[in-house]
C-alpha cells in the first residue's frame, strides 16, 4: 500500500515538476517580452515579480518533494519499476533491481527487456503495455534467489502525450513458504494419526468377531491397542507442547538451577526402563554447575535425550550397550552430554532430525513408541534457555548430542 502511494505521490511531484517548469518557461517568455516591447508599467512588473517569486518557491517545493518521494522510494520493501509505453524505465527502486536481477548502474532510459533476464516479468510487462490495464499475477523468480513475488500493474495517464505504467512488486517468498509447511503439518499430523487409529480399529474389529477362547491372543491385541492409544496421546501432547512452546504460550519458571541436579533426576527415572532393555546408564557431573532455567523443562530435554539414546541403543543387536549422560564447563558456557553406543545415525540425516515427524527409520521408531516429535522439542526449550544443541554420530558406533547453556553469572 505504501507502495501505491509514494509511486502515485512520485508522479504526482513528477506531474507538477513538469507544469512548473513549462510555466516559469512562459513567464521568462512573458518578462522578455514585455521588458523589449520597453511598455512595462511599474504595476505590471510587480505582479508579474511577485509570480516570479510563487512560482520560484513552488518550483523548490516541487524539486524538495519530487527528491523526498525519490529516497522513500528507493528504501522500501516493495519493489517498483515505472516504464513509458515503449518499455523504457523511467524509475526504479533497488528492491525491484535486486529482485528482478538489475546489476547495471544506470538503468534509467534502458530498455526492461534488455536488462532482465526473467521471462515471466518480462511478458508481465509487455502483456500490460500493450492492453493499459490494471493486473496483477504471481511470478515465480528463480535468480539471484527463488523467490516468489507478487506484481501489480497500475496505467497511468500523465497527460495527453504522457503514458506510463508502474509495476509493483512484493516478496510473498515467506508467506508460500508457510503455506506449504502448513499443508505439509497437517498433512503428517493426519498420517501420524492415522496409522494407530487404523492399527486400534483392525485389532478391536478382529477381537469383536473372536470367541476369547485363546486368552493369550487376546491379551497381545489388548495390549496392542493400549500402546498404540498411548503413542497417539503421546503425539497430541507433544504437539500441543510444541505449539505452545513456539508460540511463546509455554511458561518457563527460571530460577538457579543446579544442572547435576537435573542429570541425577533423569537417570533416577530412566533407571528401571534401561535395566529392562539391558542398557547401562553411567553419570558423571561436576556439582556446583548452575544455570538460569526452568527445571522441569531442562528435565524434559535431558529425558527426551536419554530416553532415545536408551531406546535407540537397545535395539542394536550386538555389542555394548551403553548410556552416558555428563554435565561440565566448556569455556564460558555449561555442557550437557547424552552419549551412546547404539545404532548412530546416518550423516546425511542429521541435518533433519530436529524437524517435527522426522525419522531415520520410520517402522523403528513406531515400535518404540516414537512420535518423531521429541528431538523438535529439546531445540526448542534449548533455544528458551538461550542455548545451542550439536549432534555427532556414526552409524553403528553410536550418537552423542551435546547442549550448551549459558552459565549464571552470580554476584
Ligand atoms: P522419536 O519419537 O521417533 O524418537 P525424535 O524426534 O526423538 O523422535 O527423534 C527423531 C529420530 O532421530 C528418531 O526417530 C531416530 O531415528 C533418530 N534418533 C534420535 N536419537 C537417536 C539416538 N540416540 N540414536 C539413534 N537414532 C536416534
Amino acid at each position: 500500500m505504501l507502495a501505491v502511494i509514494a509511486a502515485a505521490s512520485l508522479v504526482l511531484a513528477l506531474l507538477l515538476y513538469l507544469e512548473l517548469v513549462k510555466a516559469r518557461r512562459i513567464l521568462r517568455d512573458v518578462s522578455h517580452a514585455i521588458a523589449d516591447k520597453d511598455v512595462p508599467t511599474i504595476k505590471i512588473l510587480g505582479v508579474l515579480k511577485d509570480m516570479k517569486h510563487d512560482l520560484e518557491a513552488k518550483y523548490e517545493e516541487a524539486i524538495h518533494s519530487r527528491e523526498n518521494m525519490r529516497i522513500i522510494l528507493q528504501n522500501i520493501s516493495d519493489g517498483i519499476i515505472i516504464l513509458d509505453r515503449s518499455g523504457r524505465i523511467l524509475m526504479d527502486n533497488s528492491a525491484a533491481r535486486e529482485m528482478v536481477g538489475i546489476k547495471e548502474r544506470k538503468s534509467v532510459g534502458e530498455k526492461l527487456v534488455e536488462l532482465v533476464d526473467n521471462y515471466e516479468v518480462l511478458s508481465f510487462a509487455d502483456k500490460n503495455l500493450k492492453s493499459f490495464k490494471s493486473d496483477s499475477t504471481e511470478i515465480s523468480i528463480l535468480y539471484p534467489k527463488k523467490r516468489f513475488v507478487r506484481c501489480d500493474a497500475i496505467p497511468v495517464i500523465l497527460s495527453e502525450k504522457e503514458e506510463v505504467l508502474i509495476i509493483l512488486m512484493k516478496d510473498v517468498t515467506k508467506e508460500r513458504e508457510l503455506d506449504s509447511a502448513r499443508k505439509e503439518f497437517i498433512s503428517n499430523v493426519s498420517h501420524e494419526l492415522k496409522t494407530p487409529l487404523t492399527s486400534i480399529h483392525g485389532y478391536a474389529e478382529t477381537l469383536l468377531d473372536d470367541d476369547f477362547s485363546d486368552l493369550e491372543t487376546v491379551k497381545h491385541f489388548l495390549s496392542i491397542i493400549e500402546a498404540e492409544s498411548a503413542r497417539m496421546s503421546r503425539l497430541i501432547n507433544d504437539l500441543l507442547d510444541l505449539q505452545k512452546i513456539e508460540e511463546g504460550k509455554a511458561v518457563f519458571d527460571f530460577e538457579e538451577v543446579e544442572i547435576s541436579d537435573v542429570v541425577k533426576y533423569v537417570s533416577r527415572i530412566v533407571k528401571p526402563m534401561a535395566e529392562s532393555l539391558g542398557v547401562d546408564v553411567k553419570i558423571s557431573c561436576n556439582s556446583g554447575i548452575t544455570v538460569n532455567g526452568d527445571f522441569d523443562r531442562l528435565v524434559q530435554a535431558i529425558l527426551n535425550l536419554t530416553d532415545n539414546a536408551i531406546k535407540y541403543t537397545s535395539q542394536k543387536e550386538k555389542g555394548e550397550k551403553r548410556v552416558e549422560l555428563s554435565c561440565g564447563f566448556a569455556d564460558k558456557e555449561c555442557i550437557l552430554i547424552v552419549k551412546d553406543t547404539g545404532l548412530g545415525i546416518p550423516s546425511d540425516s542429521i541435518s533433519k532430525l530436529f524437524d517435527r515427524f522426522y525419522r531415520v527409520d520410520k517402522a523403528r521408531s513406531r515400535k518404540v513408541g516414537g512420535t518423531g516429535l521429541g528431538l523438535s522439542i529439546v531445540r526448542m526449550i534449548v533455544k528458551r534457555h538461550g542455548g545451542r544443541i550439536e549432534v555427532s554420530s556414526e552409524k553403528g558406533v553410536g550418537s552423542e548430542f551435546k547442549i550448551f547453556l549459558p552459565i549464571l553469572m552470580k554476584g
